[in-house]
């Protein structure tokens, strides 16, 4: 993988990885007791190897308020307020409430922070399992060093354009173009796969404030 100085190695992608992306469940508030019209207190969850999450919130009539310090991956920190509309639903273990998401009103357990730094259902993030992206990365690497081969690439970088090794000699040249075009059209969809990785990696320090940091923004 590139560093740093290579294109795309920042850019943020709404696609994330599911395991690795902040998220609220209203079971855990409902756990809390802190879904009571009233109620403000500031909520912790740990998320796997992640830091500690924290953000507070207020419970009105219609849902909850949360304030919370989030940041994009590069970014500066922003103290973010945001309204999410609490509804009970009755079930055959009595009522449970739901959220509704932010953007498509649809009434979920669980909302994720979104790079537009608001919580939203799963469908409106369009998260891909980890397990998905795996295959999808496996399936084409392996078709892309194919496609390197007939051009007699043996090792190439992947952050480097098949374009830029020479042309076996022995190979039209419009069979050398139609090989390159096709694996550098599989190079560009295995960065975006590479990608998506990387946004997991970086989502550690797309955290929801740490207790510390509040009122410095
Ligand atoms: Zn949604």
């Amino acid at each position: 993988m590139g560093g740093p100085g290579s294109g795309n190695w920042y850019r943020w992608d709404t696609r994330r990885v599911i395991d690795a992306v902040v998220c609220l469940d209203v079971r855990i508030l409902s756990r809390q007791g802190v879904l009571r019209e009233g109620v403000q207190a500031v909520v912790t969850w740990r998320q796997g190897q992640q830091a500690e999450c924290s953000i507070k919130l207020a419970c009105e009539r219609r849902g909850i308020v949360l304030t919370y310090r989030a940041q994009r991956a590069g970014g500066v920190w922003q103290t973010v307020h945001q309204e999410i509309a609490v509804e009970r639903v009755r079930t055959g273990f009595g009522m449970r409430a739901l959220l509704r998401c932010s953007e498509c009103q649809r009434r979920v357990a669980l909302v994720y922070l979104s790079d537009r730094l608001i919580y939203v259902c799963r469908a409106c993030m369009a998260l891909p399992y980890k397990s998905q992206c795996e295959r999808r990365d496996d399936r084409l690497s392996r078709r892309m060093r194919k496609l390197w081969k007939r051009v007699g690439v043996a090792n190439g970088d992947t952050q480097q354009s098949v374009w830029s090794y020479p042309k076996p000699k022995y190979m039209h040249q419009s069979t050398y173009e139609r090989w390159c075009e096709l694996a550098e059209e599989v190079r560009m969809e295995l960065q975006h796969v590479q990608d998506m990785k990387l946004v997991k990696l970086l989502s550690r320090y797309v955290t929801v404030g740490d207790g510390r940091t509040w009122g410095k923004g």
